[in-house]
């Protein structure tokens, strides 16, 4: 069994002031795969209190020093992908080739391209007889959840190391694993100690230290609105800077010239990939009536052509879900839908004997869902699409943006300025056009309930730097 009984804090593993653990689970068979400690308060404040010593140094470091670490700290994640990639099957359930490329790949990429965009700290715009220079925010507290975990968390240490930002993690109780070896990884490329810290355990105590803390200058939060909504009130009392990535309930429009196999087979691999556990899941998809049997039948096919299975196995498309109280949730929602009358066409959670010991569900598709129904309105986070027949496109953008998310959009057509023309009404943080690939230099983050700010690229350091104005005394004064 995979043991750590220490946290990351000012440059050493330190030892918990609390003797209690928690067991971090293997979704594929319900087995205890690790055992991380439960902080406290008083973590908390050992880490932050780190943070806040070593901020005035790294804060002052120059943008060449800051960007070289950063391109060190990636390097050493690429070169331990395989063994990031097979921690998070362990922790988190996502099959292995999904693990190697997205969720131990793409957060080497991102930590890379923040290399780059740490130069961005030394812009000065002159405005009249003004300098307005960039400076970093200070001690950064970083909560993320357990869908995607490192890079989620990369999204925010990246961006906060470039501006010259100190920083405390929370990673998900349920996928802590991977955040240990960022901690190794950081420490190896020689960051200065009490730069980043790391505290594992429980959102109600850990998180709620973090948010609460008087020496934390900024938040910023990637999880569940709900929790997001407590952690802006949190936020309130010290005024700190908050950011907050939500959830999502993401719809796609099929527009009548769109290729539906294509589409069908686009959105239904969108939404299963993950086992669903994707804030923009495109999980709400309209189309055009004149298509919708053709549309329900293609989905059908594709959810049933995934291999479900041992995420361990090169072979599985779809894993289990993170953790047993998940995947009760997901069924909660089937039989939610078929209550309220939608079909399920295909899926469900009845699995062959092989896989009943862990998590699963098969990839579920209903059909005659209508944008009121509790599986059209509330984010599922499970292998579920709804697809839902409209009549004009009026009426399409009508029922997409009638939701209180607005995280991500997509819009299927054989004419590209037709589906940008949609693009442009819909109430989405990003749009998808046909199979347009995810941009990680491109800001990422929702309307509405989905959260507020952006992430990734130039825009995602914004988040962790103060502008100040220098104004300097004119001429004739
Ligand atoms: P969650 O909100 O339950 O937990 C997220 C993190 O917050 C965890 O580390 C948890 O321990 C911590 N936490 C819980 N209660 C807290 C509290 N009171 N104070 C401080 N911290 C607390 O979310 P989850 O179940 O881990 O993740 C799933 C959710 O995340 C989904 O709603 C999904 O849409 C959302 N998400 C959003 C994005 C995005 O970028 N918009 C990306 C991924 C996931």
């Amino acid at each position: 069994m995979r043991v750590i009984d220490k946290f990351f804090i000012n440059g050493e593993w330190a030892t918990p002031n609390g003797t209690n653990t928690i067991d971090v689970i293997n979704p594929a068979n319900a087995s205890v795969y690790g055992r991380i400690p439960q902080g406290t308060a008083a973590d908390v404040n050992s880490a932050v209190a780190a943070a806040k010593a070593a901020f005035p140094s790294w804060s002052k470091t120059p943008t060449a020093e800051r960007s070289a670490l950063i391109r060190a700290i990636a390097l050493k994640m690429q070169e331990r992908i395989p063994e990031i990639a097979e921690t998070i099957v362990a922790e988190q359930g996502s099959p292995i080739g999904f693990a190697s490329q997205v969720q131990a790949g793409l957060p080497s990429l991102v930590m890379e391209s923040f290399a780059d965009y740490t130069f961005e700290m030394d812009h000065v715009e002159q405005v009249d007889h003004s300098m307005v220079v960039r400076e970093a925010i200070g001690v950064c507290g970083l909560i993320v959840p357990w869908n995607y975990p490192l890079q989620l968390l990369v999204t925010k240490v990246a961006p906060a190391l470039a501006a010259g930002c100190t920083i405390v993690i929370k990673p998900s109780e349920v996928t802590p694993f991977n955040a240990f070896m960022l901690a190794e990884i950081v420490h190896a490329a020689g960051l200065p100690p009490g730069v980043l810290n790391l505290v594992t355990g429980y959102g109600a105590d850990v998180g709620e230290a973090l948010c609460r803390h008087p020496d934390v200058d900024m938040i910023s939060f990637t999880g569940s609105t709900a929790i997001g909504k407590r952690i802006l009130a949190m936020g309130a009392d010290d005024v700190k800077r908050v950011c907050v990535e939500l959830g999502g309930k993401s719809a796609t429009v099929v527009l009548e010239d769109a290729d539906i196999t294509a589409a069908m087979t686009g959105n239904v691999v969108q939404v299963m990939s993950n086992s669903g556990q994707t804030c923009f899941a495109l999980s709400r998809v309209f189309v055009p009536a004149s298509r919708y049997d053709d549309a329900v039948a293609a989905a059908k096919a594709v959810a049933e052509s995934l291999v479900v299975g041992d995420p361990s196995n090169e072979a599985t498309q779809i894993g289990p879900l993170v953790s047993l109280a998940q995947r009760e949730r997901v069924l909660g929602y089937i039989a939610k839908g078929i209550q309220e009358g939608a079909r399920m066409v295909t899926g469900g959670g009845d699995m062959p004997e092989e896989l009943r010991q862990g998590f699963y569900v098969k990839p579920t598709v209903f059909a005659d869902v209508r944008n009121d129904m509790v599986i059209a309105r509330e984010e599922i986070f499970g292998p579920v699409i709804c697809l839902i027949p409209y009549n004009t496109v009026d009426e399409a953008v009508a029922m997409a943006n009638d939701s209180p998310y607005g995280l991500a959009a997509s819009v299927w057509s054989a004419d590209t300025d037709k589906a940008v023309a949609v693009s442009r009404r819909l109430i989405a943080g990003q749009v998808f056009i046909n199979d347009a690939e995810f941009n990680m230099r491109a800001p990422f983050g929702g309307f509405k309930q989905s959260g507020n700010g952006r992430e990734l690229g130039s825009e995602g350091l914004r988040e962790y730097f103060e502008l100040k104005a220098i104004h300097m005394p004119t001429a004739s004064a």
